[in-house]
């Protein structure tokens, strides 16, 4: 979904080829992306097609559909001599799109693919055995540097000769058909422009002080890149250029360097593990014995849990289709391990609410967060929601944005325990503005350990 550092369109134009752009919602990506992330798709494929309009005099064709039948029907009609893609990881688009083509090689017609979503593709950074990373220091310690030696320049894209077609245009509407999306205007733009001019600013201004600010909900310095990377509205070799030039290097820049790392590791995982989506890498995890709990479930997702913290959270993805990366593993870790309730349940919620929702960085989060993933946090470190909340909300700024009916406790502590103070908090039940929590937590820490320790003791007989 962009122009700057698009090999594609570099390699249209080096060869002065005349171009029929079409973008394709198959039946695979519509059901990869969830209702939020449909917003984000409408909104960027309109700024694509005015940019590519204003630039190129290019039409975007935009249509939903079979992409192999589709294809076909452009091959035919236009007497198209190559086609050309960027590429993508799946295991479900890597086998639509070899399968394509396969079938256009037979018709004797040039398929011409690239990189333009990650720093280095998966196949490209294995161990010494041959093997791919499963644990994310060597992976990144082996990645960076190989990306750094390619000497990566991209082209700048100045000409693409449209072909002449007489295609008709209609409209598309990808929107999803209930409209709680219109409040992501007030906090997101998508589209390249926007994407660049933010990670801009952020270099100038935040990017410093991310190593100790990047936690901090209540802070929100984090770059909010992530909807606009997902969408290739840039690409991360275009951030780590722009780092680069900086020619400044402290701990926060490593820092940031390395969560677009941990992004080109889910990449990896996505690639050559199973099913990322499905099967946990752990394999023991297979008979973890989750709890199947709909009630409980239910007030998670709504933010009714009665602790502060998760449920301002569970408010910020309902809210802004994002949340914070602490949070995320903080509500992860309550929904798996204070609620026993399967990491699937989570990942396909955050799927269907994160603008951001990515493929490979979603159920990789989630594995890592259950403790069954690669180089995943272990099983037993549970995150406790107040601790948490003391530590990296202090002032319980974060958790009043969201629930400011707790602001009627005189005590930072009461807003992340309002049942420490029990008359303001059965006013508050009354009032039907806040409730009990839903569960006790060192009870249903306890009942985690002790289901860890059962799927342990399978393994060992
Ligand atoms: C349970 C769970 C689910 C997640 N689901 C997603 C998802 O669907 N899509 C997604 O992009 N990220 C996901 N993440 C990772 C992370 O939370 C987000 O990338 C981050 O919060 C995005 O905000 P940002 O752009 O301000 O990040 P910044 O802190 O500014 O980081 C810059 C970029 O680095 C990458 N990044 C940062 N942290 C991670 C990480 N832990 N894993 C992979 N990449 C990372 C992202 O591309 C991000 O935009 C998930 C994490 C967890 C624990």
């Amino acid at each position: 979904m962009r122009i700057v550092d698009n090999p594609c369109l570099a390699h249209l134009q080096d060869n002065n080829l005349p171009v029929i752009a079409i973008y394709i919602l198959d039946v695979i990506e519509k059901y990869s992306l969830g209702k939020a992330s449909l917003w984000w798709l409408q909104k960027t494929l309109e700024k694509l097609k005015i940019d590519y309009k204003k630039k190129f005099n290019l039409d975007l064709i935009i249509l939903e559909g079979d992409a192999s039948k589709i294809l076909d029907q452009f091959i035919e009609k236009y007497q198209i001599k190559e086609v050309v893609w960027n590429r993508l990881y799946s295991k479900q688009t890597i086998l639509r799109d070899s399968s394509i083509k396969k079938k256009l090689e037979q018709k004797e017609i040039i398929v011409t693919s690239f990189n333009s979503h990650l720093l280095n593709e998966p196949w490209e950074i294995k161990n010494n055995s041959g093997e791919y990373f499963k644990v994310f220091t060597p992976y990144w310690k082996n990645s960076y540097p190989f990306f750094l030696e390619k000497q990566y320049t991209y082209p700048q894209i100045k000409k693409i000769t449209p072909m002449t077609h007489k295609e008709k245009f209609k409209e598309f509407n990808f929107l999803p058909s209930k409209k709680w999306y219109e409040k992501f205007e007030q906090y997101w733009i998508p589209g390249e422009k926007s994407a660049l001019e933010k990670i801009d600013q952020y270099l100038i201004e935040n990017i410093n002080q991310y190593k100790v600010n990047r936690d901090r909900p209540d802070i929100d310095q984090t770059s909010r890149i992530s909807p606009h990377l997902k969408f290739g509205e840039i690409s991360p070799r275009v951030i780590v250029e722009k780092i680069k030039k900086m020619k400044t290097n402290n701990d926060s820049i490593s820092h940031y360097l390395s969560e677009i790392g941990w992004r080109e590791f889910a990449y990896t995982l996505l690639f050559y593990a199973e099913d990322l989506k499905d099967q946990p890498i752990n394999k023991k995890f297979k008979k973890f014995p989750w709890a199947k709990n709909q009630k409980q479930f239910q007030a998670w997702k709504k933010g009714q849990t009665g602790f502060p913290i998760i449920d301002a959270a569970m408010l910020q993805l309902y809210e802004e289709g994002w949340m914070h990366n602490r949070l995320r593993m903080i509500v992860g870790s309550f929904l798996v391990k204070n609620l026993l309730i399967h990491w699937h349940e989570g990942e396909k919620y955050f799927q269907d609410c994160l603008l951001d929702y990515d493929e490979a960085s979603n159920p990789a989060g989630w594995q890592w967060v259950t403790g069954c993933g690669a180089d995943a946090a272990p099983y037993f470190r549970i995150f406790n929601p107040i601790l948490q909340s003391e530590k990296f909300d202090p002032e319980a700024i974060f958790i009043l944005k969201f629930l400011p009916q707790l602001n009627i406790f005189s005590k930072v502590k009461n807003i992340f325990q309002p049942w420490l103070n029990p008359e303001s908090l059965d006013k508050l039940i009354h009032e039907k503005k806040y409730q009990l929590p839903i569960i006790e937590l060192s009870i249903s820490r306890n009942e985690a350990l002790d289901a860890f320790k059962k799927i342990n003791s399978k393994i060992n007989k």
